[in-house]
């Protein structure tokens, strides 16, 4: 009966040697496959958290919004958040509008910021 030569390995993740069944294998067990491959996806990640400045390259995903003013669907970006109106002309009228009313616009904004 042939039996297939085992190869003696080390693992290429904790380093222990081990008999390996296939050729290619190099790793001494599915653990330290695994780990391996986490470890690999965390160096590939890693390079993100290079600097703590914004990111002008970074993408950002706007949200559709409606204009408060004049129900016209527009695109809000995070750092333009206080956009609520889809022009100036819209704010200053739904603004007037409202202070006719006796509404105080601004109230209910500033408890987020
Ligand atoms: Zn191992
Ligand atoms: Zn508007």
């Amino acid at each position: 009966m042939y039996q297939e030569p085992k190869l003696k390995r080390y693992c290429c993740q904790c380093g222990e040697p081990f008999m390996a069944r296939r050729k290619s294998a190099i790793y001494c067990s599915p653990a330290c496959r695994v780990a391996a491959f986490r470890t690999a996806q965390n160096a590939r990640a890693k390079p993100k958290v290079r600097s703590k400045k914004k990111q002008p390259t970074e993408v950002e995903i706007p949200e559709l919004v409606t204009c408060i003013g004049c129900d016209t669907q527009m695109w809000l970006y995070k750092h333009n958040k206080q956009r609520l109106y889809c022009s100036s002309a819209c704010k200053q009228r739904a603004y007037r509008a409202r202070k006719d009313r006796g509404v105080n616009v601004w109230g209910m904004y500033h408890a987020h910021s």
